[in-house]
């Protein structure tokens, strides 16, 4: 049993590892894509805290409080994401993640506020344009390393396999997306702020950020998976295209061409950036709502996953158990019948075994065991037959006997014949008393031997030879007539005459003679019987030696 049960297992082994390593792998990808949802929204954080840092350095006094309290409120809420995110990388055991956030995100955060907090502190009549660029493009390369984080996660991911996965390329082109419409406008903001053409190095760059974002537009319309096909996508990424594409970036399209027609900005650096980040908040919507939907994805894969390790261990149990009851079952019904079964057999022919040989290994198989149970059953059978010989047979002449008689008789009448084809020839040996009483009983016998034995030879296998009494003779036969069975008498009792038996040392052989009733065409066993007793009263009146009818 225990056999089965170890095969069992080691067919469903395979199977439960597998369903487990499909678990396992879900499992990471959800926290991964958990940390790559708060990964992208500290990019985006990052992203926007260039807003308020670039309202700040352009405000004039008056202004400068407001601002710095939002650019204060904004560095919090950064901060506290930040916090957020190393905890999650921590908790997913993601070392990479977290020494690139402790090693280059962090330092090139603080670097990026100190160059805006110094801009900030400088006397507004120190200030310049430059001055304004390089806090702005400091800003920028706190974004990089932020994304940076980003890339790092998707490559080394241990679940590109799973759906979810096919999210990763949308959520860093979206990432991307945000970040440089965003660029768009940083690059001419110092120039628009402090009311200068913008240079040519910056315009450059912004409309390199403008196509670059048509661009990433392009390719997130070709890669977004098959399965944000819905209505909501469809109205978010809509959005994206007329908000940001169509209305956004022409803002600082406008703004570009004010410089050069060398025109004045028909916004100022302020309003610019009041008006674009609201334009960009459609691109954070998509972004924000794929990752929710891949997050949701993998959860859904990892509950399908965790369902099919549970169907497969409760099958594997279910069919340890079937095996198991089943294996109980036969042993108590089937193999211990038969291991009972095998044990009596060795018992019954034990008894073989000891008169025989007394060599246990007689007894060892249980083909030997059957074949001394047969051997006993032969020679019961045997047994049986001889008794039943005995039962029908008369001890002294070896014919039927009365018993035998009567079942024949018996037999006819079950089976609702009569004995109307029947012929019965009843012969007595005549004066027998005066052997018996001239020569002994031991003659006697010899002689009832003698006629029997003369009697059988006149007779054909099927006709019934029964000694009816003690010297009375009865022969029943089938199928004959009258004359055929007066002819047969008549030849018996010719044959009877001519027994010679030499009786102690008389010269004299001993002769003996019979006589015959003959009877037939009698419906019953006892009519037939009466009239052949008749019959032989009848010959025995007539002087004896002779056949009556
Ligand atoms: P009957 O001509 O009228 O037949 O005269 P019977 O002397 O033969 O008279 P009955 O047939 O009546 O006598 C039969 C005798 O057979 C009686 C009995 O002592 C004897 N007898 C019966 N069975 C045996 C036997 O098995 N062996 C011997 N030796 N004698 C037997
Ligand atoms: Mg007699």
């Amino acid at each position: 049993m225990l056999i089965i049960v170890v095969s069992v297992l080691m067919l469903a082994l395979p199977l439960i590892i597998q369903s487990y390593q499909r678990y396992q792998k879900n499992a990471v990808a959800l926290s991964e894509m958990q940390s790559l949802k708060a990964v992208a929204e500290l990019a985006n954080l990052i992203s926007s805290e260039r807003g308020p840092a670039n309202s700040a350095m352009s405000s004039t006094k008056a202004e400068l409080q407001t601002h710095l309290l939002a650019l204060k409120t904004r560095r919090a809420e950064v901060d506290l994401a930040l916090q957020r995110m190393l905890v999650t990388l921590k908790q997913s055991q993601n070392k990479v993640g977290t020494h690139k956030i402790v090693s280059q995100l962090v330092p090139a955060l603080k670097n990026g506020r100190d160059a805006v907090d110094a801009y900030i502190d400088l006397p507004i009549e120190q200030r310049s344009s430059v001055q304004l660029n390089h806090a702005i493009r400091t800003m920028f390369s706190v974004w990089d390393e932020s994304y940076d984080v980003l890339q790092s996660l998707v490559d080394r991911s241990h679940g590109q396999e799973t759906a979810s996965s096919h999210y990763y390329p949308l959520i860093l082109l979206l990432a991307d997306l945000r970040d440089q419409a965003g660029r768009s406008a940083s690059n001419i903001i110092a120039a628009v702020a402090f009311n200068e053409s913008i240079p040519e190095d910056d315009l450059a760059s912004s409309l390199q950020t403008q196509r670059q974002s048509r661009y990433l537009w392009k390719l997130i319309d070709v890669i977004h998976p098959n399965d944000t096909q819905n209505a909501e996508f469809t109205r978010l990424h809509r959005q994206v295209k007329t908000r940001f594409l169509d209305q956004g970036l022409p803002l600082v399209d406008g703004l570009l061409f004010n410089s050069l027609h060398h025109e004045p900005y028909e916004l100022s650096s302020i309003e610019l950036t009041q008006k674009i980040v609201g334009h960009f908040g459609s691109v954070v919507e998509l972004q924000n709502y794929i990752l929710d939907r891949s997050v949701l994805q993998a959860e859904a894969e990892l509950n399908a996953a965790r369902t099919k390790l549970l169907y497969t261990l409760v099958s594997v149990f279910l069919c340890l158990t079937a095996v198991i009851v089943t294996m109980v079952y036969a042993k108590k019904w089937v193999f211990a019948p038969l291991i009972h079964a095998r044990q009596q057999l060795f018992d019954l022919a034990k008894d073989q075994a000891e008169h025989g040989s007394t060599s246990a290994s007689h007894s060892v198989s249980l083909f030997d065991a059957i074949f001394h149970l047969k051997k006993k059953l032969q020679e019961r059978d045997a047994l049986e037959f001889q008794l039943k010989h005995h039962a029908y047979t008369d001890s002294l002449t070896g014919v039927s006997n009365r018993f035998a008689l009567m079942k024949y008789v018996a037999l006819i009448e079950q089976s609702h014949q009569n004995f109307s084809n029947h012929c019965m020839i009843l012969f007595d040996v005549d004066k027998f008393k005066a052997v018996n009483d001239q020569h002994g009983h031991v003659v006697g016998d010899r002689v009832i031997e003698a006629v029997a034995l003369t009697m059988k030879d006149h007779i054909r296998a099927t006709d019934l030879l029964v000694r009816y009494g003690g010297d009375e003779f009865l022969i029943l036969l089938e199928h004959v007539d009258l004359a055929q069975a007066l002819q047969i008498a008549e030849k018996v009792r010719l044959a009877v005459l001519d027994i010679m038996l030499q009786v102690g040392n008389s010269a004299q052989p001993l002769t003996v003679s019979v006589s015959a009733g003959v009877a037939t065409a009698e419906q019953t066993w006892v009519d037939l019987l009466e009239k052949a007793d008749e019959a032989l009263f009848r010959a025995k009146v007539k002087g004896r030696n002779v056949v009556s009818d």
